[in-house]
């Protein structure tokens, strides 16, 4: 579908955005009142141990007070199907009737897993998919640590199948947590290569909804603004931990990625992502920002007008070029980022064996994000994606 920054514009679509949004140094301290004013009583804190040993869970526990009905810290990367239905076993049994999440996306989405068994019961697999949820969720205030997945604004939630070796997504406007408490003095402690990583992972998440089949010109406004604010502030980031201002830049841009993926969907590139994350582990970022570059290049043809307005918002000059030209740029500059952040160019440096690419370019034909991506895609064209990645 021809989407905004065409002639044509969009036909039809939908947007939504329906997180509350608070943003500010200190505002995880808001916890508490956010709560309440969702009508929640009895909290029940998901975390995990890094986060915990960073020291960023007691703040929030202090927030929570006595209401706090117990704290949850076992969750590893990348969650698992067994971890959110352990979470939610502990927190039924402790009286809980709603969620306050606060890591990356692996814990955020264990709170969206979590609220979906406090208010249904059952297993997660019951709900797999799109929209199999009818009704309010129990309540969810998310507080994010990374700059890069947006889980704290989408509608999504990549749980781990750790016997399968896959991801299960759940996709449902229902799991939007209500709301997201943006506080850059959370991510100081987050270590230069994680940080280069998720910001990677936000810049994926823009570029995809760019290039996507559903982008309209919502998502456009916020991906592209979001690439603005990421071309900026990532090596600042992971340069000066320290800088307040850029990682509240990264947070923003993160939540606007997510805002913005969430409505136009994403593409080849995390169809891929999320087959290499369940067969061989790799950060989920870390495999974005290898791809990335790869899945624009196997795009260009069909996106070329699409990744000028990328280039553009990374500041390329573009007088005189044309279209194509202006979209290798943008690709060009997607590398350089990806580069002075310190990320490796190869999935081979990531692990992920050779003799293997076949096979995960078949699975992530299965994989939901494939749909949207603007040039079809098949088991072949995938190898040779993959082999060039590799
Ligand atoms: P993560 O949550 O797995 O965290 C990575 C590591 O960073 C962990 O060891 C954690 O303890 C540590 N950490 C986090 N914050 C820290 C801080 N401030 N200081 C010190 N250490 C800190 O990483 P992530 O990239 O945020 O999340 C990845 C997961 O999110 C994947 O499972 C991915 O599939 C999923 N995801 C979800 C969505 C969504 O919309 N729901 C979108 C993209 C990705």
């Amino acid at each position: 579908m021809p989407a905004s920054g065409t002639e044509s514009g969009p036909l039809a679509f939908v947007f939504s955005a329906p997180t509350r949004i608070v943003y500010g140094e200190g505002c995880a301290a808001e916890a508490g009142i956010e709560m309440s004013a969702l009508g929640g009583r009895r909290p029940f804190l998901v975390t995990d141990a890094g986060v915990r040993a960073a020291g960023l869970a007691y703040g929030v526990m202090k927030a929570l007070g006595k209401a706090c009905a117990g704290v949850f810290d076992e969750v590893p990367q990348d969650t698992g199907v067994h971890v959110v239905e352990k979470a939610a076993e502990l927190a039924r049994s402790c009286g809980a009737d709603g969620v306050v999440s606060l890591g990356g996306g692996s814990v955020l989405d264990t709170g969206k897993g979590l609220a979906l068994l406090l208010t249904e019961g059952g297993r997660l697999a019951d709900y797999q998919g799109f929209q199999m949820l009818t009704r309010r969720q129990a309540f969810h205030v998310a507080i994010p640590t990374t700059a890069g997945t947006g889980s704290e604004a989408t509608t999504v939630a990549v749980i781990k199948d750790h016997q399968a070796r896959s991801k299960v997504l759940l996709f449902d406007a229902h799991l939007a947590p209500d709301v997201g408490l943006l506080d850059p003095r959370l991510l100081v402690s987050l270590p230069p290569r994680i940080t280069a990583f998720t910001g990677m992972d936000a810049l994926t998440h823009a570029v995809e909804a760019v290039h996507s089949l559903q982008a309209e010109p919502f998502s456009d406004a916020l991906a592209l603004h979001a690439v603005r604010l990421i071309a900026g502030s990532l090596p600042a980031c992971v340069e000066r931990g320290q800088d307040l201002e850029a990682r509240g830049r990264m947070l923003v841009a993160a939540t606007l990625a997510g805002q913005a993926f969430t409505n136009a969907m994403v593409c080849v590139v995390h169809a891929l992502a999320h087959t290499l994350g369940g067969r061989f582990g790799v950060p989920h970022g870390l495999a974005n920002a290898i791809l990335l570059p790869f899945g624009m290049e196997y795009n260009l043809e069909s996106s070329a007008a699409r990744y000028a307005l990328v280039a553009e918002a990374f500041g390329v000059r573009q007088a005189g070029m044309g279209a194509e030209e202006s979209a290798r740029a943008a690709v060009e500059a997607v590398r350089d980022l990806s580069a002075r952040v310190g990320l490796p160019r190869r999935l081979r440096e990531a692990g992920v064996p050779r003799e293997s690419l076949a096979e995960v370019a078949d699975a992530a034909l299965s994989d939901g994000s494939i749909v949207y991506n603007p040039r079809p895609a098949d088991a072949a064209s995938l190898a040779e994606l993959l082999e060039a990645a590799w």
